[in-house]
């Protein structure tokens, strides 16, 4: 078999000796993600349950003097250089460039001699298409740094700083699992992630042996203007916490959720409440069938995800539903968009020798409703950032 990272591998080595005319110290590769079950349960002090893709981003690295950082990225073709002062003020470095000096400087900020470095970026994960660049940006480097400086940086550390990166140097307000999934995933393993206390399990999740595939159908709907949906989810969510007294919808067990629901004065915030707290329990469920080995089992609880943030989280569109409801007609195990809402891409569980049946449903579905072609790929449960040989 090829290796499908030779070639993104190869790509960011060559930028590396082109713009810097020697050849790179070493690679470091660092994979997108998709979230197998457990949305908008990561700010409510959840569970969420997502696996490491095959698709990566790689740095090709190699130390320079001083405290200065050189980075080259093959999709804007671009070189952007900043020192230490740069790096000491969130803001001074903008653009793509921000996520590497971020993680600089969220190494700096927690101590560490962070050598100076070139860098050179390739990358075979699609830009905000919910399968998380940034953090497998953000990964890629990192790693990169802690190897080349020899930092004392265990890995169960390093997604709280990629975090930091990403939530103070760019400015994105994002929670850590998609920097533990680019960190932490192994191979043939979905991440159980508990998002209070960052504790993760590895949750044997090898498709292959079990003839399953997961389709990971990029509903490209176009972007709407949700902006305030996400705050407003999240807003909710905390008002409900606070009604009920409790610190987190993570603190209301399922089999209180009549209860809970009872004591709230709102239809609104009732159905979102009873998302997480399903939601919650379904990421327990699919953790309990994925340890006893019954992964075809899980397909229930994906569709079940799916209706809840349809019905009571209120984040589909037309076209997430449509792939959802195509996938399971044309006989897929489960369905269920995977990310924020509003867009982004579906995932679906499917038995090998159904793949084929079922992406061309999901592409008549679309012909159908007139909807821009949908993107498709298939997943293998993939390992988290790695050096390269
Ligand atoms: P997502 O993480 O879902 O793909 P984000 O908006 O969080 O979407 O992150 C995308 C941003 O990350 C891009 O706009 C770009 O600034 C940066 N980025 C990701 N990968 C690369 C890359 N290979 N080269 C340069 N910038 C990248
Ligand atoms: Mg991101």
């Amino acid at each position: 078999m090829t290796d499908p990272h030779r070639e993104v591998a190869g790509r960011a080595a060559a930028g590396f000796q082109t713009v810097y005319g020697e050849p790179p110290a070493g690679r470091w590769a660092a994979p997108g993600r998709v979230n197998l079950i457990g949305e908008h349960t990561d700010y409510n002090d959840g569970f969420v349950l997502p696996f490491a893709l095959p698709l990566r981003t790689v740095s090709a690295a190699a130390p320079q003097p001083g405290d200065r950082w050189t980075v080259w990225s093959e999709l804007t073709g671009e070189t952007v250089a900043f020192g230490a002062d740069e790096v000491a003020t969130p803001g001074r470095v903008t653009g793509w460039a921000a996520y590497v000096a971020g993680v600089v400087w969220a190494l700096r900020e927690a101590g560490h001699a962070v050598p100076g470095a070139r860098l050179a970026i390739a990358s075979d994960v699609p830009l905000g298409a919910g399968l998380s660049s940034s953090a497998a940006l953000e990964a890629a480097v990192l790693t990169a740094l802690v190897d080349l400086g020899g930092l004392d940086l265990p890995t169960e550390h390093q997604p709280r700083l990629a975090q930091r990166a990403e939530n103070h140097y760019v400015g994105a307000p994002t929670g850590i699992m998609d920097q533990s999934a680019a960190i932490r995933c192994r191979a043939g393993h979905a991440l159980f992630l508990d998002c209070r206390t960052e504790r993760v399990e590895h949750i044997p999740f090898d498709l292959d042996p079990a003839g399953l595939v997961v389709l990971v159908i990029d509903s490209r709907a176009p972007h709407r203007h949700v902006d305030g949906e996400y705050p407003a989810r999240r807003a909710s969510c905390e008002k409900a916490a606070a009604l009920l007294g409790v610190p987190a919808l993570r603190d209301v067990p399922a089999a209180d959720l009549d209860d809970a629901l009872a004591r709230l004065p709102d239809d609104d915030v009732r159905r979102r409440v009873r998302h997480v707290v399903t939601e919650n329990q379904r990421v327990l469920d699919t953790v309990a069938l994925l340890r006893s080995g019954q992964a075809r089992q899980i397909g229930p609880l994906l569709t079940a995800s799916h209706a809840s943030m349809r019905d009571d989280f209120a984040i589909t569109v037309p076209e997430v539903d449509t792939a959802v409801d195509a996938a399971l007609a044309a006989g897929a195990l489960g369905a269920r968009m995977t990310g924020g809402g509003f867009g982004g891409c579906v995932l679906a569980l499917v038995q090998a020798d159904q793949a084929d049946r079922v992406a061309t449903a999901v592409m008549a579905a679309y012909a159908e409703r007139r909807f821009t072609a949908p993107g498709l790929t298939t997943a293998t449960p993939s390992p988290g950032a790695t050096r390269l040989p």
